[in-house]
């Protein structure tokens, strides 16, 4: 006798928008899930902040040069919003 049990495999992707790294919080003194921030706009370079997503504080940052840029799927999201802070003399 063949018994098949089949069963729907639940995928949890309910974080899939998150950054999947997770950085020491000093606030909740723990290993936080991060969310990661277009903090400013260089020529050459932009930087993230990483922001706690259980207080909303900075935990860390990030530069992302131009090579970099094309491996980052978030950057096609944040790129809608522009700031004056791109703007140099
Ligand atoms: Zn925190």
């Amino acid at each position: 006798m063949a018994s098949n049990t089949n069963r729907y495999q639940q995928q949890q992707q309910q974080f899939e928008n998150f950054t999947a790294s997770a950085l020491y919080c000093e606030k909740c003194r723990a290993a936080m899930p991060v969310r990661e921030r277009l903090l400013l706009i260089l020529p050459d370079r932009e930087i993230f902040d990483y922001l706690c997503t259980g207080c909303g504080s900075s935990v860390g940052q990030r530069e992302v040069t131009a090579g970099e840029k094309s491996m980052t799927q978030a950057m096609a999201e944040r790129r809608a919003r522009r700031g004056p802070l791109g703007v140099l003399p």
